[in-house]
């Protein structure tokens, strides 16, 4: 049978009748010959109306492409009109003619949908985009004070351990200075402090580390002890006050008094005004002077 019909399609006709195709049944996708399709529709009645001439094919893509083309079509299908005699126009019936509206008709709605589907999440995503917009700019006004009381804290703390480093230096002068007419009354002068070994130290001390140091330290002088070899930096700060005493006729009241006397001159400004002048000078960069 299925040798037969590839028979048949190969030449065109059928063999069986001699007669050339002119219908084609969609639902059994078969070519067949007038006679072929009398004896089909008569077998299987319901495949009539799916059956179809190629002469109302003929006519149904001639009115599609006129209808598609109304401006090109004048003379694009006039060759064929004077064929064969044509059947009456039939209005839709021809099963391309129902597929290509039926498709065309899906393509419209799915476009649509499409359409009106992306124009939503577009719609959504604008939504959350000022949202988020929104959020950053709320998070941003209740952090600004915040930040900036911080930045004021970390000042005044900055500012209040500079004051203390100064006012650390001048306690381990007077120190060193008892100390050194301890060891000239005692002759012992190869003496030791346990306080000046010197350790070499790179930690960079910031901000933070100063304030998770002074948040455990039970007082000042405990919180000066912990720092003494970073914040408080004293290594060698006995030679150099034997250097400085050299410089003030060996009198240790003198010394202790200019120094007062530099440390009064460079915070009492701040004090005076309530505002801190940041002024580093050479009493400053001496009191960090960490050995690396
Ligand atoms: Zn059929
Ligand atoms: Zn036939």
């Amino acid at each position: 049978m299925t040798n037969d019909t590839d028979n048949n399609i190969k030449s065109m006709s059928c063999i069986e009748h001699n007669k050339s195709f002119k219908v084609i049944c969609f639902t059994c996708n078969k070519l067949l010959c007038l006679r072929c399709s009398f004896n089909h529709i008569k077998d299987q009645p319901d495949h009539c109306e799916h059956s179809e001439h190629i002469d109302d094919i003929k006519q149904a893509l001639k009115d599609i492409s006129n209808n598609d083309n109304s401006e090109n079509s004048v003379n694009n299908y006039d060759n064929n009109s004077n064929i064969d005699n044509i059947s009456d126009k039939k209005q839709h019936s021809t099963f391309i003619e129902s597929r290509i509206d039926s498709i065309w008709k899906s393509l419209k709605s799915s476009s649509e949908r499409y359409q009106t589907l992306t124009a939503k999440e577009n719609q959504i995503k604008q939504h959350f985009e000022q949202l988020h917009q929104h959020l950053i700019t709320e998070e941003h006004k209740l952090k600004k004070d915040i930040i900036d009381d911080i930045d004021k804290i970390t000042n005044e703390i900055n500012d209040n351990v500079n004051e203390l480093k100064h006012l650390n230096n001048i306690l381990n002068m007077n120190i060193n200075l008892m100390s050194m007419n301890d060891d000239h009354s005692n002759n012992s002068s190869s003496s030791n402090d346990g306080d000046s070994v010197v350790l070499d130290t790179t930690e960079q001390y910031s901000t933070i580390t100063s304030i998770i140091s002074i948040s455990s330290s039970s007082s000042l002088l405990s919180f000066i002890k912990d720092n003494r070899q970073t914040l408080f930096n004293d290594n060698n700060k006995k030679i150099n006050t034997k250097e400085q005493l050299e410089q003030y006729s060996n009198n240790p009241s003198l010394l202790l008094l200019d120094s007062i006397y530099k440390y009064n001159n460079q915070f009492q400004p701040d004090r005076m005004t309530g505002e801190r002048v940041y002024s580093f000078n050479d009493k400053s960069e001496h009191i960090f002077n960490i050995k690396v």
